[in-house]
């Protein structure tokens, strides 16, 4: 069977043979080659070209142990898991917009599977666009790099969760924040309007309860950028709303 993979946006897609028969041997082995694949699946998803017909969208980063296939929308799992995944995040109603940074740039980092997620004010009053813009702007030379900014209306990915990106403030080791965590930068953090803090806050919070749900990340790992290297972030967090508010918020959600 000619079995193609690709991963685009955090999805994974997999090709088939219109009539290829979805067998559990077929899934077992979707599943082997994904895992061969762990390491190099980013480059590897630049270099496939494909003709075929698209049988499903599955996982959504790095959950890749867990797949799920549908044809014409009958869907057909290996594991249950993902299901489950999509059960426990069908209440929370979030959209996401990507604005995805170019895998070559400095500011993209290495692959890797998110444990922990990392909270962070941006300390100024741009919007959550404006933010990820600036990411992309080549005056921004500072190499720093986070996976989604979020105010009062927009969630903005800059990228994939497979992705490090270096918010952390704790170096490059393999060990560090920076590299096993997503980074969320709560925007708006300075608007003179608790009214806007506090929406840009909840979105936060329903955004990390979705990534928790959908990365099996314990809520005990989403911490503070403060608790990553000592920086006083977020600050709005810490000086007006709370942290122990903050995770009451995002249990809310789950
Ligand atoms: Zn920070």
């Amino acid at each position: 069977m000619d079995v193609k993979y690709l991963i685009k946006e955090n999805q994974l897609f997999i090709f088939v043979d219109f009539d290829s028969e979805i067998s559990k041997e077929f899934f077992n082995n979707a599943k082997k080659k994904i895992n061969n694949l762990n390491k190099e699946i980013i480059t590897f998803s630049r270099k496939i070209g494909f003709k075929g017909k698209v049988i499903k969208v599955v996982i959504q980063g790095v959950v890749m142990m867990t797949i799920t296939l549908s044809i014409d929308g009958s869907s057909a799992s290996s594991e249950l898991e993902t299901e489950e995944i999509v059960k426990r995040n069908k209440n929370i109603n979030i959209n996401i917009n990507k604005y995805f940074l170019d895998s070559k740039s400095d500011k993209y980092g290495n692959y890797m599977r998110p444990k922990y997620i990392v909270i962070h004010n941006t300390a100024n009053s741009a919007s959550s666009y404006d933010e990820i813009d600036y990411l992309h702007s080549s005056q921004n030379n500072t190499f720093t790099s986070f996976h989604f900014a979020v105010d009062d209306e927009e969630i903005w990915q800059a990228l994939p969760v497979i992705v490090n990106g270096w918010h952390a403030g704790d170096g490059k080791e393999i060990s560090s924040y920076n590299r096993k965590s997503i980074g969320i930068e709560i925007a708006k953090s300075t608007n003179h309007d608790d009214l806007v803090k506090d929406k840009a806050i909840d979105n936060a919070a329903k955004l990390t309860a979705y990534l928790i749900n959908e990365h099996n990340i314990p809520l005990e790992n989403v911490v503070t950028h403060n608790h990553a290297s000592g920086k006083y972030c977020p600050h709005d967090i810490y000086d007006r709303y709370g942290w122990d508010n903050f995770i009451k918020r995002v249990s809310s959600y789950l």
